[in-house]
């Protein structure tokens, strides 16, 4: 069976969206068209919004409405730590799980120079002027632990040690829950690396 061009038009747009096959848009596009269009007119308008009104922090580089987002312009939020982070997906993983209370700079990828991806294209001067202009005192990099993702963390311990920053790496090994013999040999060799003395003050259980 083939479809009208406007069916069609929509299954093929709604691919966009990640983990979303033929299929699955086949059976969002129908769903959208059944009788009760209302769902779909709620969509349409709330796409439009966001895709209008949504842009950039200009601070942090997170995704907001407005111009400075609702961290940024926070005064509780500790100026003197500053999250490095990939994306703002990666932004939000954060603040829903751990108790940081500093800020954040979204990178809005990583360092890729076989894609032709480099400090110009991420624009990491803003990060520079950050590091050069304000009160940071620690710089947490809170990478993925890829290769690209590795190489982006070597560049940017560089570039905030020669502006005399602390610089941290947020931990990455075994899983909460999780048992050895199903962690992969890379991460648990990392964990083993990356293990901590237990203070004595610490009571073990
Ligand atoms: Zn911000």
């Amino acid at each position: 069976m083939s479809f009208s061009p406007l069916i069609l038009n929509l299954v093929n747009a709604l691919k966009c969206l990640p983990g979303v096959g033929t299929k699955t848009a086949q059976r969002m596009a129908f769903e959208l068209l059944d009788t009760d269009r209302n769902p779909g007119f709620k969509l349409a308008l709330a796409l439009t919004e966001a895709l209008t009104q949504v842009q950039q922090c200009s601070c942090c580089r997170t995704l907001s409405e407005t111009p400075l987002c609702a961290l940024c312009s926070n005064p509780k939020r500790d100026g003197t730590l500053l999250c490095i982070v990939e994306s703002p997906i990666d932004l939000l993983a954060i603040e829903q799980s751990s108790h940081f209370q500093g800020l954040y700079f979204v990178l809005g990828g990583h360092l890729s120079p076989l894609d032709g991806i480099g400090p110009r294209e991420l624009k990491l001067e803003e990060l520079e002027d950050k590091l050069k202009n304000s009160n940071i005192r620690e710089v947490i990099l809170a990478i993925n632990p890829t290769v690209e993702g590795q190489a982006t963390g070597h560049y940017l311990t560089e570039i905030s040690r020669h502006y005399g920053k602390t610089i941290s790496q947020i931990a990455y090994g075994v899983p909460f829950g999780g048992e050895l013999e199903w962690v992969n040999h890379t991460t648990l060799n990392h964990a083993f690396h990356a293990r901590q003395v237990i203070p004595h003050d610490l009571p073990q259980n």
